[in-house]
């Protein structure tokens, strides 16, 4: 086995054994890097030479180390929504193309306390909002299982590198869906933690009360460990909470006997893929067979997610998307005549058509006359989600839905049709609404390419779901499965 296969937590005890060097592990992703990023575009920005550089530094380091950090020495992938000081963060927008920022994001700061070697930043729809990368402005990630479709998004580079295995782990942001659909299409694990769990600080704000920063893995256990380390309350983001961390990885292992696991009805509709129906059913079956129970509930409004998600997210946007405007930073216009012109061709000219959808129909909902109709009428819809889950929550432990209604699709073949990409979130976006933690985890294939199911938990209930994820893992060899 080549340490490019190995997981986080294979690589991380072979090196504090002391038995592998940061820049063996290095090296061998860059050998893969070399061969498959020009394939897959995973990156902005590739730092994989320059990573084998701090590797070569961390092989020195180490020698005179009695206490080896968890992470140490070990390569990771960051979404370029998260600042990284004096690494461009370019959120795959003209907008910022050349921004370099100031400061570390605190999920950065505590990856680099444990010595963390940054490869690069991956590619993502344009400030977050797409569902396939086709909305970057630079270009389209490709599906490391097949090059003609999309790897999901917007984390799309992020998911791609993982499940192409050019890095073992990457940090994606999740909106509406955006870690675990591109998980599910690449064949990774991806887990979006509860809304507070994890700083959001020097996250590129797209919404803000729905954005959370989570990991892309390969295994359960790299996503408990991963999770360790950037979860807790930051005094330099006001909404994380002030809940205690538990040891994600205690739950690594744990015997699920006894577990109430809630089906949701109207999470295995018409629309939804056959096959994937098929081995979505499978897997709760499986989980059955560990002991677990299977519950039928019901999540009505849930239809309703989709919706509301569309007013709530673009509204937040037009208002964060605000300070773009050619004057605090990022791109400005070369030629005008006037301020007013200044902005609005600063403006036109650095977001592209996604981005200004949302800025127009988040604009409308909250302007006055407006507000009521939609802004309000959607805020109300998304406490009726909540108070949904919570009551099913008195009944069952987790739930389990599929994470998307069909494989990765072609590229091209929503970009015509916002209604249709928008869609592909439809299992997704209700998690986001209701602040709950979500994971998608590979469930089985179809025509080579992976499904995904998710987990859904209660408030800061991440342990249950990494302990029934990993449950129905080891039953599987999927994690070991690269593409051709
Ligand atoms: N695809 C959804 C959107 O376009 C979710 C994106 C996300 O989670 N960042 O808004």
């Amino acid at each position: 086995m080549s340490l490019w296969q190995k997981s986080l937590k294979e690589l991380s005890e072979l090196v504090k054994k002391k038995e592998v060097k940061p820049s063996e592990i290095v090296e061998s992703f860059l050998e893969r890097t070399k061969e498959f990023e020009p394939k897959i575009n995973s990156y902005v920005t590739d730092l994989s030479e320059e990573a084998l550089e701090k590797a070569k530094e961390a092989d020195e380091k180490i020698a005179s180390m009695e206490e080896i950090p968890l992470l140490f020495g070990l390569p990771i992938a960051i979404k370029d929504n998260i600042s990284t000081k004096g690494t461009r963060t370019t959120c795959s927008s003209k907008m910022l193309e050349n921004y370099v920022p100031p400061f570390d994001a605190t999920v950065i700061e505590k990856l680099n306390d444990q010595g963390y070697i940054l490869t690069g930043k991956t590619n993502l729809d344009e400030f977050a909002m797409g569902s396939s990368t086709e909305n970057s402005a630079f270009f389209t990630t490709k599906n490391p299982w097949d090059l003609e479709r999309v790897p999901g998004g917007s984390s799309g580079g992020s998911a791609a590198a993982v499940g192409a295995g050019i890095v073992p782990a990457s940090l994606g942001s999740d909106t509406g869906g955006s870690i675990r659909q591109p998980a599910a299409f690449c064949g990774v694990v991806g887990l979006k933690p509860t809304y507070g769990r994890v700083s959001r600080y020097g996250l590129v704000a797209f919404a803000s009360s729905l954005d959370q920063i989570g990991p892309i893995t390969r295994t359960v256990e790299d996503a408990a460990l991963l999770l360790n380390v950037i979860a807790g309350k930051d005094p330099k983001d006001s909404t994380s909470d002030d809940v205690p961390v538990p040891d994600y990885t205690s739950f690594i292992g744990k015997d699920i006997k006894g577990i109430k696991i809630g089906l949701p009805k109207e999470f295995f509709i018409e629309e939804l893929n056959p096959k994937i129906k098929e081995a979505v059913l499978n897997a709760a079956k499986e989980l059955e067979k560990e002991g677990a129970e299977l519950v039928e509930v019901s999540l009505p409004t849930t239809k309703y997610a989709i919706e509301a998600y569309y007013i709530i997210a673009p509204s937040e946007a037009s208002s964060n998307l605000a300070r773009y405007d050619g004057v605090r930073y990022g791109y400005r216009t070369p030629e005008y005549k006037n301020l007013e012109e200044m902005y609005s061709k600063t403006r036109d000219e650095g977001f592209r058509a996604e981005v200004k959808r949302r800025i127009m129909l988040g604009t409308f909902a909250l302007s006055s006359g407006y507000y009521d109709a939609y802004y309000l009428k959607a805020q109300k819809v998304r406490t009726l989600i909540y108070q949904e889950f919570m009551n099913v929550f008195k009944e069952v432990d987790i739930i389990l839905t599929p994470t998307t209604p069909d494989v990765a699709f072609k590229i091209g073949e929503k970009t015509d049709d916002p209604i249709q990409m928008y869609l592909s979130d439809i299992f997704t976006v209700s998690v986001n609404m209701a602040s709950l933690p979500g994971i998608s985890i590979p469930c089985g294939f179809k025509d080579n390419l992976p499904i995904g199911m998710q987990l859904i938990g209660k408030p800061y209930d991440e342990g249950t779901l990494l302990q029934v994820a990993h449950a129905y893992e080891r039953m599987h060899d999927y994690y070991k499965k690269f593409p051709a």
